[in-house]
């Protein structure tokens, strides 16, 4: 069982403003290390793809996601995860609705959070990605202090990986027609807006 922390405005403000890397891992984050991981063959990290997730679909805050990322989610669990049976993914990191990071894979090796997926000619993404799931699902809003985790995040992978601003995009940006993710209740103009204040 993970334990559930909820920093307030102060905590998460002190917890982002101290992010920082470590051997690919981050400083501010829960590391729940999971076997969903493999070697980045031969290229290098280019490109941030943001996804969304919930289990079951429209549910928060508790240990299903953290469980499927890590391989230990019984598809018993809940009516829902029929689907899920057998399933192996994960991505680098979860950001919480109340704005905590959960990291899974460090950042030098590949998660598996892109399946069948090109950019720009490039195909099999997760060996030159980064993969960052919002917990949420596509239509409902994102919260503040997911924006207020994610901005500093982003800024920090596309300085400590040399990544341009025009190589984050989203899983429906790189699985056109498969995926849809992170949807319409992510406003990527509020993103942008606040990438480029800080
Ligand atoms: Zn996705």
């Amino acid at each position: 069982m993970l334990p559930v922390f909820i920093p307030n405005e102060e905590v998460l403000t002190s917890l982002i403003e101290r992010l920082s890397l470590e051997h690919h891992w981050l400083t501010e984050g829960l590391r729940c290390p999971s076997p969903h991981q493999s070697v980045r063959l031969k290229e290098t990290i280019s490109l941030i793809v943001l996804h969304c997730i919930s289990l079951p679909a429209g549910h928060f805050a508790n240990r299903y996601v953290p469980a499927l990322f890590t391989g230990t989610l019984s598809t018993k669990e809940h009516a829902d995860f029929a689907d899920l049976e057998g399933v192996k993914v994960s991505a680098h990191v979860l950001i919480r609705r109340e704005g905590t990071l959960l990291q899974f894979v460090p950042f030098d090796q590949a998660a598996w959070h892109a399946g069948v997926s090109a950019y720009q000619g490039q195909s099999g993404c997760n060996e030159f990605s980064i993969g960052i799931e919002l917990e949420g699902t596509e239509h409902s809003s994102y919260t503040d202090q997911q924006y207020q985790a994610l901005v500093p995040l982003i800024q920090l992978l596309q300085k400590g990986y040399s990544i341009p601003e025009d190589r984050v995009v989203g899983h429906a940006d790189i699985a056109p027609g498969r995926k849809t993710d992170p949807g319409p209740g992510f406003d990527w103009d509020r993103f942008w807006r606040q990438l480029q204040a800080r």
